[in-house]
Formats: structure tokens, C-alpha cells, sequence
């Protein structure tokens, strides 16, 4: 299959799509800088919450924890793992994240704390954190690329699809598609990028029946209907 590179560089398809999604991006950058604020550990606590859940529910489990817990590195090595599931209930699957949560505290306190966070080399980070069971590449890189702006590009479902339809990469693994997404955006973008390319998946380029014929890209995208 041909590929959009061969259409659009990457700045001309981020361009387009910030003008025709118009995402409102104040609720998210509020929200990060309220983590930020609360340190480095909190915001990949905010990540793991955020997983196979929508942003409504993700955000009002955060807040229940840091209302109820405290979502500071400290807060968390010293609550129990019951405080921290209960907090924790409206993002789902909340057993699970409250033992990614206490497991990923255990380990970013042994190695070193925040100063291990914002300071290690992003590639020994990356493979440390990776090492903590449940936390999975996509959390660990929304984490690098929002607070390290480290050179990793995030694939979740709807990255991974709108690769494969654009044509940057002819295999579904997280590791190309990765690379092929960081490489035609730009590590500067990638954070953009992503938030981006969620949307669009959203709006136009849903799983099943994608909306083709209304979308930004329906010109450049080799696998538009209307092609
Ligand atoms: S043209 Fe169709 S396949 Fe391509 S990005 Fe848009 S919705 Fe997805």
C-alpha cells in the first residue's frame, strides 16, 4: 500500500487536523498542569488511570484519589492498597490499576524517587518503568513524551489503526508503528500528534465504518473510500 508520506509531510496533516477537529485543549492542559503540580509520579498515575476508560472517568478517579489518598509519590507508597482501589472505582478495572499504581510507587521509590523520574536517561527510564508489572509501552510513553518530551511516540487503538490504514507501517507492532508515527511527525509533536490522532479516530476514522468521505485526510489517505 502506498503511504501518506508520500502525499502530506507530517506539519501539513497535523495543520489540517487542528483546523478541522478544533479540539478544545484547556480541560487537557489544565489537567496536566495540575498533575505536573503534583509532581512527576502523578501524572503517570493519571496515565495508568486512563487506561481502557474515557476521559470523564479517568479524571473523576483522579481527583477521588488525590482528594481522598493524595496522588503524591509519597501519599501513595505509604496508603494501603484497599485506600487506594476504593479512590480509584469510577476509572474501572480498579484492582488491577491499584496494583500497577502501589507496584510502580514500590519501584520509582526505590530507584530514586522523582529525581529518578525527571532525570534519568529517558531510555533506562523507559526500560525500568516497563519492568513494573502492568505498566505497558503506551502508558510509559504518554508519560515520556508529555513530562520528559522524550523522542517516544504513544500507539494506542486508534494510533495503531490510522497507521496501518495510512500506510506507515505494514505490520500491526507497537514498536513500528511507534518509530513510523515519531518519525513523520517529529518528537516535538508526538504529544500533539497523539492527542490528535485520537480524535480523528473518534470523529472520522472509526474502527468500523469510517467516515471517508467527510474526513480532513479523505484527499491524501491511500486507504479513503473515496479513493
Ligand atoms: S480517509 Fe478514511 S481511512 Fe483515511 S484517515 Fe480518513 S476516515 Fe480514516
Amino acid at each position: 500500500m502506498r503511504s501518506i508520506a508520500e502525499r502530506a509531510a507530517g506539519p501539513e496533516v497535523l495543520e489540517r487536523l487542528k483546523r478541522a477537529l478544533r479540539v478544545d485543549w484547556r480541560e487537557y492542559t489544565a489537567l496536566v498542569a495540575e498533575k505536573r503540580g503534583e509532581g512527576a509520579f502523578s501524572v503517570l498515575v493519571g496515565v495508568i488511570l486512563s487506561q481502557n476508560t474515557n476521559d470523564k472517568n479517568s479524571i473523576r478517579a483522579f481527583m477521588n484519589l488525590k482528594r481522598k489518598v493524595g496522588v503524591k509519590l509519597s501519599d501513595i507508597v505509604e496508603a494501603s492498597f484497599e485506600s487506594i482501589a476504593e479512590a480509584i472505582k469510577p476509572a474501572g478495572l480498579w484492582k488491577q490499576k491499584a496494583e500497577t499504581i502501589k507496584a510502580a510507587a514500590e519501584a520509582v521509590n526505590a530507584l530514586g524517587g522523582e529525581k529518578f523520574l525527571l532525570e534519568e536517561d529517558p531510555i533506562r527510564l523507559r526500560e525500568k518503568l516497563l519492568s513494573v508489572k502492568g505498566v505497558g509501552a503506551k502508558t510509559v510513553d504518554v508519560f515520556l513524551s508529555v513530562v520528559r518530551k522524550a523522542p517516544f511516540f504513544a500507539v494506542d487503538t486508534h494510533a495503531m489503526r490510522i497507521a496501518l490504514r495510512w500506510g506507515l507501517s505494514d505490520k500491526k507492532n507497537y514498536d513500528k508503528v511507534s518509530r513510523a508515527l515519531l518519525e513523520y511527525f517529529g518528537s516535538e509533536k508526538a504529544e500533539e500528534a497523539h492527542r490528535l490522532i485520537i480524535s480523528l479516530g473518534r470523529k472520522y476514522c472509526t474502527a468500523r465504518s469510517p467516515r471517508c468521505p467527510e474526513c480532513p485526510l479523505t484527499d491524501i489517505c491511500p486507504s479513503s473510500s473515496r479513493r
